[in-house]
């Protein structure tokens, strides 16, 4: 089977691993810095927290800016259920706002439109979280823009595009939002395992991430009430949480950051590949900008009105070795979400782009000769009606 997705571990990866096992620290020692350091040159941020999963950064990154009850965060419905569960966690409320039909990143219209409304009967978001979904950039200069009229703080699921660059430079320097939070699961741009990071520019948003991130406990005498009782003194001055990376972690993370460009650059080479070999046939390939900026985690198609089921051909494509998934199932229609209220048929553009959607396979060690097996057998099933 040709998965959709796959790690890529090699010697580098497991010595930097076993340097770690056989030294004094195996968690909250300086490797974890090292690659939080790394990172903030990578993507130009003035920092970077690492934790263990996105999902953790995710919640951290809503508590940091004061997410809580009685608040409302929009994101997309094209994205995984995280995105929308981290501002449950926090105890808000969740809106979704429609995606553009070719590219399932945010619609800045629907945003555009939506706040309007909002803005009408005073119920602003607090929060607007764009995904960069399959790592494609969202149009994060107007959404910015938004922000600044209505006095929202956006948050960027990248998720699925460190190494992305928005049209500026790398994707994690929060030129338009306050924080970016990336993954580093198995079948993400590079990988720790499980593991997250979150962005930012600011100072204070920064420690208060690491804060979270340990328990809300703070060694920082400037922040304490009343006066340090010694060396060994620390104070919880916030409800934290242990969602720490380890240093087994960050040592996996620290050798993959190595190889991102290579990685980023293989994958924007089987876009290509995959564009003009597909071309043809009854479907629609993503969209590739001009330059491409993407970080290409997914290579999303979406079958044509012409073409046989999805489900025939999702089905079809396994039974024939292409590991090949669909991404997303919409948030809002998911049972959870369906119980708060969400109907079916509200965000059109993400329920149609879900219907038509199949992920082929796409990581960088996905050869030449497998990815035209693939194209291969696309063709074979499409255009065998
Ligand atoms: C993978 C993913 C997450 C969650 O990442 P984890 O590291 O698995 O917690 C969140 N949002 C998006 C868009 C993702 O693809």
């Amino acid at each position: 089977m040709i998965p959709y997705g796959r790690q890529n571990i090699e010697d580098d990866d497991i010595e930097a691993v076993v340097e770690v096992l056989r030294g004094d620290f195996i968690t909250q020692g300086p490797t974890v810095e090292r690659f939080e350091a790394a990172l903030g040159d990578a993507c130009g941020a003035h920092a970077v927290i690492v934790g263990n999963s996105a999902t953790s950064m995710l919640h951290a990154a809503y508590l940091a800016l004061d997410i809580g009850p009685g608040d409302l965060v929009w994101t997309t419905p094209i994205t995984f259920v995280a995105t929308a569960n981290a501002a449950i966690m926090c105890g808000a409320e969740v809106g979704f706002v429609d995606v553009e039909p070719d590219t399932g990143c945010m619609s800045v219209d629907d945003l555009t439109e939506r706040l309007a409304a909002a803005d009408a009967v005073g119920r602003l978001p607090k929060l607007v979280v764009p995904v960069h979904f399959a790592g494609r950039v969202c149009d994060m200069a107007a959404i910015g823009a938004l922000a600044q009229k209505y006095g929202f703080h956006v948050v960027e699921d990248a998720a699925h595009a460190i190494g992305a660059d928005d049209d500026v430079g790398p994707v994690g320097a929060c030129r338009h939002s306050d924080i970016s939070v990336f993954s580093f699961h198995p079948v993400k741009i590079i990988t720790t395992g499980e593991g997250g990071a979150a962005s930012t520019q600011d100072p204070k948003l920064a420690a208060r991430l690491k804060r979270l991130v340990s328990h809300g406990v703070t060694r920082d005498a400037a922040l304490m009430q009343g006066e340090s009782e010694g060396p060994w003194y620390y104070q919880q001055i916030e409800l934290g949480f242990n969602y720490r990376m380890t240093d087994i972690q960050a040592a996996l993370g620290l050798a993959q950051l190595k190889r991102m460009p290579a990685f980023i650059k293989r994958r924007r080479a089987l876009a290509v590949r995959y564009q003009t070999l597909l071309g043809d046939l009854s479907l629609q390939c993503p969209v590739i900008s001009d330059p491409d900026r993407s970080a290409w985690h997914l290579y999303v198609i979406r079958l044509s009105n012409d073409a046989p089921p999805r489900r025939q051909v999702f089905e079809a494509l396994r039974a024939r070795g292409i590991g090949v998934q669909v991404h997303y199932i919409p948030v809002h229609q998911q049972p959870f979400y369906q119980n708060l209220g969400f109907k079916i048929g509200d965000y059109p553009n993400a329920e149609s782009f879900y219907a038509a959607a199949i992920s082929l396979p796409m990581f960088p060690t996905l050869s030449d000769d497998d990815q035209m097996q693939v194209v291969d057998i696309v063709r074979d099933i499409l255009t065998a009606g």
